[in-house]
């Protein structure tokens, strides 16, 4: 048996007529740029999620730059983040001429310990960017409580979480903006890169909108310097396919979680594997990442042999990267993100994986520490 990290054959194969159709009619229209489908699309998302503002970018990154350049801050304004999550967060905050600050996490929900932001916020703080990682809610209650006293922006990083939910809230109604991506392997995953920024804020709307277009109302006339960051006619498209089904695909992922829970339980493996744990709200398990307590990589290369993909998200803390080495920060700084860094891996998990193929990745994991 071979099991994959993720295979996106059989989604496709569902929606593969009305996906090409979608195409086909926006190859044959010649809009490729800002096409109807980019404000379809937008307008059926911002719906589906419950927010007033919806705008489509290139990327999950471009969201992220678009939002923070969309701040206005000064050079040098700090923006708080966690340094356990995909580069792109810290990466578009120095894009932005800011300067990443980072706050360790919680161990048994990956993300942003609330309990030491309050030690991070100096005078120049201006944001605070909480990554609700492999699918996961961060706790948005306790870091929006400090946000909201000491008068900081929150901006989501729900790249990894579309569709989350938080008692009965969908993930991104507590902050000012939200940011997500299309990339492929995301709940709503695209034929390529996508994203797109959310927000209740008329003027931010405006403002990302601006942005995402060189910072043009009128073409060729630039009140700010913005980029290339708009959503492409031909992926609004797909996408307005896909997000009709979110909610199946986010089921699915849970359906494999509940599998493997069962059968980790079952296999009675707690001295050897932490099973991810449904903290803050309804996890949508973008990611199924276990924890090895002791020799992670031998276990990696044993399910290798066996035919069964994994990945490590993430080997290495943002602290620890050398092109963050200006922040002078050094081994030791944040434990929490260094442990996890060593015991984290992830199981292949994508909402049409079957029962058999779950029960020969959790059987393999189990026969490695048995022998
Ligand atoms: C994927 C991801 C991004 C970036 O999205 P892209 O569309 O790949 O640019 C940002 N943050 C997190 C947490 C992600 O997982």
């Amino acid at each position: 048996m071979k099991v994959q990290s993720l295979d996106l054959r059989p989604q496709h194969e569902k929606f593969q007529r009305e996906l090409e159709d979608a195409i086909l009619r926006v190859v044959r229209s010649t809009i490729y740029i800002n096409g109807p489908d980019v404000a379809e699309f937008e307008k059926d998302v911002a719906d589906w999620l419950g927010v007033r503002h919806a705008i489509g970018v290139s990327s999950g990154t471009d969201a992220l730059l678009a939002a923070l350049m969309a701040l206005e801050l000064e050079p040098g304004d700090e923006v708080i983040t966690t340094p356990f999550t995909f580069f792109a967060t810290a990466g578009c905050t120095h894009r932005a001429g800011l300067r990443p600050k980072f706050v360790d996490i919680e161990e048994d929900s990956f993300n942003i310990d609330p309990a030491k932001l309050e030690d991070a916020i100096t005078p120049r703080t201006r944001a605070i960017i909480p990554v609700h990682l492999f699918g996961q809610n961060a706790d948005m209650p306790a870091v929006t409580d400090v946000a909201r006293r000491r008068g900081i922006t929150v901006i989501e990083d729900i790249a990894q979480s579309m569709g989350a939910t938080f008692e009965d809230h969908p993930l991104g109604t507590l902050s000012e903006i939200q940011c997500f991506s299309f990339f492929p392997s995301k709940n709503l995953g695209g034929l390529g890169d996508g994203g797109l920024v959310t927000t209740n804020d008329s003027r931010v709307a405006e403002l990302v909108r601006n942005i995402r277009n060189h910072g043009a109302q009128v073409k060729y006339f630039h009140e700010r310097v913005g980029g290339n960051f708009r959503l492409d006619t031909i992926q609004a498209a797909a996408l307005r396919v896909k997000l009709k089904h979110v909610g199946s695909f986010i089921e699915g992922r849970r359906r494999v979680a509940r599998k493997y829970d069962e059968l980790f339980a079952r296999a009675d493996l707690n001295k050897f594997v932490v099973t991810p744990k449904e903290v803050h709200g309804r996890h949508t398990y973008n990611q199924y990442v276990i924890r090895a307590r002791e020799r992670r990589d031998e276990l990696q290369k044993f399910l290798a042999q066996n035919d069964v993909s994994s990945a490590i998200y993430y080997p290495l803390g943002l602290h620890e990267q050398e092109c963050f080495a200006y922040l002078g920060h050094k081994k030791g700084d944040f434990p929490v993100t260094e442990k996890v860094c060593r015991e984290v891996l992830a199981l292949p998990v994508y909402p049409e994986l079957d029962d058999a193929s779950t029960l020969y990745v959790a059987s393999k994991v189990a026969e490695f520490f048995r022998s």
